[in-house]
């Protein structure tokens, strides 16, 4: 699971310490890349992973619709002929740093899966039914009239899961939504339920060949555990509060 990609002299789309941790340099995700077609595991879409769930590969998949997928991600991944599947959040579409809608039309022409990442990329465990509805259902509406192709595939914004996501996603004919939940997928896995590992920002290439192995994944479902305890006992916002304030602390202390 990637974000933006940094590109040097390039300001992030946004400043918060808690998304800038997300911003993976262009140079290091290139030799992500390299390293995974060297030694002949192939990148892959969503689509493409469900289809054929036995093939040598990982999935690559993009959040939020940054201009950075279409500049940078997108060359990359054609060089290596790599599939990926980029989450786009429709209304960040047109504004400074994401993509515009000829971005995005090009993006899936050049043969990408296109998924959704919501409408406003609000926290959707906190969103009434109608709500929920536009987020999931009207956002996909609208993809599809900009790509004039089949939006398939949800990831859940800020990683916020649950039944009812999942419900109103079935119902408005996605055929998988992505977790932020640090699991590996067996082939059977339950589509509606998949797990992602974030690329961090400074991830070494020897971190990303762990990740990629699976190595050490009960490290990254305790801080998974301690977060998602954390946003039930303090509710989404206020976690968002405390969170920005230990990390605007800690780059100060660095
Ligand atoms: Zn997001």
């Amino acid at each position: 699971m990637y974000h933006e990609l940094g590109l040097p002299g390039r300001p992030p789309c946004q400043s918060e310490p808690g998304y800038l941790r997300y911003i993976v340099s262009a140079a290091d995700f290139e030799s992500q890349i390299h390293w995974l077609r060297n030694i002949g595991w192939r990148g892959m879409s969503v689509t493409e992973a469900l289809s054929s769930p036995h093939e040598n590969g990982v999935v690559v998949t993009f959040d939020d619709g940054c201009e950075t997928d279409m500049l940078s991600a997108a060359p990359i991944l054609n060089a290596v002929r790599f599939g990926a599947t980029f989450y786009i959040t429709v209304g960040f579409l047109g504004t400074r740093g994401y993509l515009s809608h000829s971005q995005l039309r090009e993006l899936s022409d050049q043969g990408f899966d296109i998924g959704c990442h919501s409408m406003t990329h609000s926290y959707l465990t906190d969103s009434p039914d109608d709500r929920l509805h536009q987020e999931i259902a009207g956002a996909k509406t609208e993809l599809e009239q900009i790509t004039g192709r089949r939006v398939e595939h949800f990831s859940c914004p800020g990683g916020r899961w649950g039944p009812r996501i999942v419900e109103v996603a079935r119902r408005a004919g996605y055929r998988s939504v992505a977790t932020s939940r640090s699991v590996a997928n067996p082939p059977h896995a339950d589509p509606f339920s998949l797990g992602r590992l974030a690329v961090m920002r400074g991830c070494s290439l020897k971190g990303f060949q762990r990740l990629c192995g699976g190595h050490d994944l009960w490290k990254l479902q305790v801080g998974d555990l301690t977060r998602s305890s954390a946003r039930r006992l303090f509710g989404n916002s206020a976690y968002d509060r405390i969170r920005s304030l230990l990390l605007s602390r800690s780059a100060k202390n660095r």
